[in-house]
């Protein structure tokens, strides 16, 4: 199609995968770079539970082959982060200090955990579960029927609780705003939600707010509440939805709010730069407003439509897509943002 024209691809979960290879489909000539922080290649983050259950092995949780990359002539590099992008000369520079130019640059680094302020300072006594290794660390950490106390929760916490009780774990959930992120639910809802979470097994604390946490003999963890109050856990985990990564951006010249900001066909205000997945924001003509739209599917399609027009198609994101949450005949919460 264009002879010579690099694409730099900068994330590899669902939505760089899905971008590389359309791209390598749709230019067959054109030199193509996916580029991950990560250790590993493409995993799915939806399977972290699945550690819990006993996959260990890295090798178990990739979602293609490795090889993949080389039978497409696709150059994967691992272990590089991009600390910066200068939009204008088109290039980029790794944290080892290497500078790498790009004519058409897709940025799909997703998102890391959000922490309220309060909280903030107590970062290094909190499990993150964002990466394969957050998952070793967690598991490492919580004993045998330990108790796992989640704050916030949101779709990848209770995500989790349904893991850790299945595998005999006890689970407190902090219940708040975010405790069914990105569902958008109203009182009624929440509140029959909730009392399908305590069926379920999970041990609900509302109304009260954690503001600090203290590391403990045993159990080694202890959450503090406004009113003074205190729970024990074993393990404290974060789980306020989820914030864009591109602090590397700032520089770039992109319109960004908490996310990249791209028009529905995922290009950015940078007429070289697009974007997909959890770091966007998409514009609907329709709400007036810009919005994430999360989940696995979703994130995969953007990667997609976006190498497709990154290689001269012209086709727009569906915006108006919502998540479905309900309750199953078994009193889980089911939510379509699960869907694989
Ligand atoms: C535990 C868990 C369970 C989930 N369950 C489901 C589910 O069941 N169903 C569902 O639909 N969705 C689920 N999700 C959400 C879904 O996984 C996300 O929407 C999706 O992974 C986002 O894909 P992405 O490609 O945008 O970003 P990610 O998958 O987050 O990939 C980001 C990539 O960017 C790289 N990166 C980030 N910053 C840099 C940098 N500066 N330099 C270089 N590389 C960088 C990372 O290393 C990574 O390769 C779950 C998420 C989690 C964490």
């Amino acid at each position: 199609m264009s002879a010579g024209l690099h694409y730099v691809v900068i994330g590899a979960g669902s939505a760089g995968h899905g971008a590389v290879t359309t791209l390598r489909a749709r230019d067959p000539a054109a030199r193509i770079t996916l580029v991950t922080m990560s250790r590993l290649p493409f995993y799915n983050r939806f399977d972290l539970p699945r550690y819990f259950r006993g996959t260990t092995d890295w090798r178990n949780l990739l979602a293609v082959a490795p090889q993949i990359y080389d039978e497409l002539a696709i150059t994967l590099r691992r272990n590089s982060r991009v600390d910066e992008i200068d939009g204008r000369a088109r290039t980029l520079t790794f944290s080892h200090k290497e500078v790498v130019g790009y004519d058409k640059l897709l940025v799909c680094t997703g998102g890391g955990g959000h922490l309220p302020e309060v909280l903030v300072e107590y970062k290094s006594l909190m499990h993150g579960f964002a990466t394969f290794e957050d998952a070793t660390r967690v598991a490492r950490a919580l004993p045998a029927k330990g108790r796992v106390i989640l704050l916030g929760g949101d779709m990848i916490g209770l995500d989790l609780a349904r893991t850790l009780i299945d595998t005999g774990h006890r689970v407190t959930l902090v219940a708040g705003e975010f405790t069914f992120w990105p569902h958008r639910i109203d009182a009624a809802k929440r509140a029959e939600l909730l009392a399908a979470l305590s069926r379920a097994g999970v041990d609900v604390v509302t109304g009260r707010t954690p503001v600090a946490i203290e590391a403990a003999a045993k159990p080694a963890r202890r959450v503090i509440f406004e009113d003074d109050s205190a729970i024990a856990g074993d393990v404290v985990m974060p789980f306020f939805g989820s914030m864009p990564l591109v602090d590397f951006m700032l520089g770039a010249g992109v319109d960004m709010e908490r996310g990249i900001l791209v028009d529905p066909r995922l290009k950015s205000s940078n007429e070289s730069i697009w974007a997909a997945g959890d770091v966007c924001q998409i514009w609907s003509d329709e709400l007036k407003e810009y919005r994430f739209l999360h989940g696995w599917k979703n994130v995969r399609l953007m990667g997609e439509l976006a190498a497709r027009n990154m290689t001269g198609a012209a086709e727009e994101f569906d915006v108006t897509a919502d998540f479905a949450i309900g309750i199953d005949a078994s009193g889980h919460v089911q939510s379509d943002f699960w869907e694989q």
